[in-house]
């Protein structure tokens, strides 16, 4: 047995003299930097002030932080190296988390919320979120598709996962609400009878986002947020096995997992930099696909739903690349973002087509500008291939729409 002791007033395990000390960030604050020679911080991606000074007044100990999601806006200048052990899709993989299904039974409009440091403003978000319409939504479909998995709902302030057990209790399903201030002893009568089964779904705003162990088979995510962090340690909740929660399903209702991506597929490998008040939006995977019979989310580039079995169609206003990323039309030029492997194949094509017909070069120049709106810089090779059908009849169509604009502008 380690000889552990604890830094609290009045704290069974206060013994000053145990080589190894566990204290909270806050007792810290509030007392002198006691001495160590190395220092854990455990969930190192949140900011602590009292952890930035002590490793500035003392450059000499060892600090090792632990994070899950090391994606906090500013950690580059705080922390020297990260050291990446396991990833999440490592640990599904090797069955030490649960296996989940996203599903998107709603998803908001957000359009009109603004942005405030990065993030939504909890305000907009709220008058979006707690629309009765959208309200009777989530309701509805764990009525429908919840199968009475002990759940964790995610709100965007403290009325709205008020209301949001309120509805849900109402409706016979017995939930309750966890905020930062409901006292120790409530919250554990609440998760005690959680895990009795009396409880199904426990609402939080942030309270239940970090440091739960409970056995969690669902999520119901009613809150949007811009942040990757938030988004994986919301859905880290229910990952964890516990008997009887080896499967997981999220019916994420923010458009989380469609802005941000499935929380198996973010990356972590870099400290970001940048001002710490900042949420940090980096993605750089293709995002998932919302099946448009079921709303089960599927991988980027699945064609058919694994869940209903239903083909999926790309929704109006938008294109999909080869690697399965749908990009919106651009609305300026109504061209579509195209992947630079696509203009290349299309510039090789339509150099072949020049030399086919002993046009000069500058004539694939001209048309590849007409195609894709931009000139086709030193980026692009100037190789020849034989123009594909599509190539062919792209210019053959331009060409009659040159004779026809030349025919109108002779008539009038
Ligand atoms: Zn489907």
């Amino acid at each position: 047995i380690v000889d552990i002791g604890a830094m609290q007033a009045a704290h069974v395990r206060t013994n000053r003299r145990a080589p190894v000390q566990i204290c909270s960030v806050q007792t810290l604050e509030r007392r002198e930097l006691p001495p160590a020679t190395v220092v854990i911080v455990d969930e190192a991606h949140v900011y602590a002030g009292v952890i930035s000074k002590w490793m500035q007044a003392r450059p000499d100990l060892v600090f090792i932080g632990l994070s899950a999601t090391p994606g906090r806006a500013g950690m580059a200048d705080e922390w020297q190296d990260l050291i990446v052990s396991v990833t999440t899709r490592d640990l599904i993989e090797a069955g030490y988390l649960s296996q989940y299904t996203v599903y998107a039974p709603t998803t908001p409009d957000l359009s009109n919320v603004k942005i405030v440091a990065g993030e939504y403003q909890a305000k907009g978000a709220a008058e979006v979120m707690a629309q009765s319409g959208l309200v009777g939504d989530i309701l509805q479909n764990y009525v429908l598709h919840g199968e009475d998995r002990p759940t964790l709902g995610f709100a965007v302030n403290v009325a709205h996962a008020k209301r949001m057990a309120e509805e849900f209790t109402a409706a016979g399903i017995p939930s309750a609400f966890v905020e930062a201030r409901t006292d120790t002893l409530e919250r554990e009568a609440i998760q005690n009878a959680f895990t009795r089964g009396e409880i199904r779904v426990i609402w939080s705003v942030r309270t239940m986002a970090a440091g739960v162990d409970l056995p969690i088979s669902g999520i119901i995510d009613a809150a949007p947020t811009r942040s990757a962090m938030l988004h994986q340690q919301k859905i880290g909740r229910g990952l964890r096995k516990n008997p009887g929660t080896e499967d997981l399903k999220v019916w994420d209702h923010a458009g989380n997992t469609l802005r941000l991506g499935f929380v198996h597929e973010l990356d972590w490998s870099t400290l970001p930099g940048g001002k710490r008040e900042v949420v940090k939006v980096e993605r750089k995977q293709p995002l998932p696909k919302e099946c448009g019979e079921c709303h089960f989310l599927m991988e980027p580039k699945v064609k058919e739903c694994p869940c209903c079995g239903a083909a999926r169609k790309v929704p109006n206003g938008y294109v999909e690349t080869a690697d399965g990323e749908l990009v919106p039309l651009n609305a300026e030029t109504g061209r579509a973002k195209v992947p630079t492997a696509v203009k290349q194949e299309w510039y090789g094509c339509l150099l072949g087509y020049a030399a086919e017909r002993g046009y000069a070069q500058g004539w694939a120049y001209h048309k590849f500008y007409e195609k894709f709106g931009i000139y086709p810089a030193s980026q692009f090779k100037k190789i020849q291939k034989i123009p594909t059908p599509e190539v062919r009849s792209w210019i053959k169509s331009r060409a009659i729409a040159a004779a026809k604009a030349r025919e109108a502008r002779r008539a009038s």
